[in-house]
């Protein structure tokens, strides 16, 4: 299927640039891919096709590079002339960046982020705009699988700057510029920190390493180059929309990463569009590119703004609606409930009806029976305890092995006393009649 190509400018595509927006806008995940084209009207030119910052660059080091592009091939950096025309480069560009500014495209994406609807940023600027803006920027991209970073900075940043010698990161601050526009590179702190120590201690000196900025060159390989593919391969899995914006299509690496993206998002029946001032898609991108709509990324964010802002006001009117729905039906029901209360004599509260006082005394009369037949209940329950007691055999015998334990041993039985009594007043008479003598006791 051939690239749709739209133009911003012409009304022949209104409606259907309306709908590509109300689709964009309408996208849960999105995917967005950019270049420098969406950094350009916030003062930063595209380096690799700017004739001033490239001219300048051969006025000072005449046969150094043949092009603007030529500035970040890795390849070209061998002599020590085209190594400061970097380092130039690098003071200028970054004098730039300082006093850019994000653009209009900057802020639509912080937008849709804002509204859930951002999967990621994948960009090809090292200016670092995006974090000006309120987006999470992750150089080091530690975490893949939960990966914070909502900006993957695929050409590195000009932001920071590494120790060639230790690898420290440090932030790239404006003071740094004066020494980079000199043709030089500042020493690494941290080395020069470690040597002095050394040289203290009577020690071999080190070499001193020297701060670059973290930018990855053409033909250099970006350091969290496993992790990118990681945390891409997991986006592709859930994106539903891929805009490029501001890119010429040309690096082969994004190019890849383009194709993975667009084939992902078409199995999800989404739409892949390009925005770019300049029409740059070629038969290659056939079936991979839906709409191409030439013009600048800030004026075609303005489109799918309004379609954004039309969701937020439905969003808002549904939930106003649902809001009113909800107290009306909770008026309602406290209506109902009032209705209730007064229909009803007897509530929680008891009114003092005719009706609620007879209830009351029947209340009292019952409850008043009801203690007494518990009272009766508890009285013959205790009696046939007791009586089960009694009956008890083991009880029984326990009782009279108790009773036993309580006589005193020296105790005679009162049986025997009787019969000890009966014979001795026996004995008395006998004796008395032999003896005519009184009783003895
Ligand atoms: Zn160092």
């Amino acid at each position: 299927m051939e690239v749709v190509k739209l133009n911003l400018r012409s009304e022949k595509s209104t409606p259907l640039l309306r709908e590509v927006a109300r689709h964009v806008a309408r996208a849960k995940r999105c995917i967005i891919i950019t270049g420098a084209g969406i950094s350009c009207s916030g003062g930063i030119p595209d380096f690799s096709s700017s004739d001033g910052l490239y001219s300048m660059i051969r006025t000072q080091y005449p046969g150094t590079f043949r092009s603007g592009k030529d500035l970040f091939d890795a390849g070209l950096l061998r002599t020590h002339e085209s190594i400061k025309a970097f380092y130039l480069f690098m003071g200028v560009l970054k004098e730039l960046i300082v006093n850019a500014t994000p653009t209009a495209t900057h802020f639509f994406i912080k937008k849709l982020a804002d509204m859930k609807k951002l999967k990621r940023v994948y960009t090809q600027n090292i200016d670092n705009l995006e974090e000006l803006v309120g987006l999470e920027v992750d150089w080091q991209l530690e975490r893949v699988k939960h990966c914070q970073a909502q900006v993957v900075q695929l050409h590195g940043t000009m932001s920071k700057l590494r120790c060639s010698a230790c690898t420290n990161n440090y932030s790239f601050v404006t003071q740094y510029c004066d020494v980079f526009k000199q043709g030089e590179a500042p020493n690494c702190p941290g080395c020069e920190k470690r040597e002095d120590a050394r040289i203290e201690q009577g020690r071999r000196p080190h070499t001193i390493g020297q701060l670059k900025p973290t930018v990855i060159l053409y033909g250099d390989s970006h350091p969290k180059g496993l992790e990118i593919c990681q945390i891409a391969a997991q986006d592709q899995d859930k994106a539903d929309c891929l805009v490029i914006m501001g890119t010429s299509l040309r690096i082969p690496g994004v190019k890849a990463l383009i194709k993975d993206f667009a084939r992902a998002v078409h199995d999800r029946e989404g739409y892949v569009i390009l925005v770019n001032a300049t029409d740059v898609v070629t038969k290659e991108w056939n079936g991979l590119i839906d709409y191409q709509i030439e013009g600048t990324c800030d004026e075609w964010v303005k489109l799918v703004d309004i379609e954004l802002s039309n969701i937020e006001r439905t969003t808002a009117t549904r939930l106003l609606k649902s809001k009113s729905v909800e107290t009306n039906n909770k008026e309602q029901e406290k209506k109902e409930k009032k209705k209730r209360r007064v229909e009803e004599p007897l509530d929680k509260k008891g009114k003092k009806t005719k009706v609620n006082i007879v209830k009351r005394i029947e209340t009292k009369i019952s409850n008043k029976e009801l203690m007494e037949t518990r009272e009766r209940k508890k009285r013959r329950l205790s009696n046939e305890s007791v009586e089960k007691r009694e009956r008890n055999p083991r009880i029984l015998k326990d009782k009279i092995i108790k009773k036993k334990e309580r006589r005193p041993r020296n105790v005679k039985p009162i049986q025997a006393d009787i019969k000890e009594k009966k014979t001795r007043v026996a004995k008395n008479k006998l004796f008395e009649k032999k003896t005519k003598r009184g009783p003895l006791t």
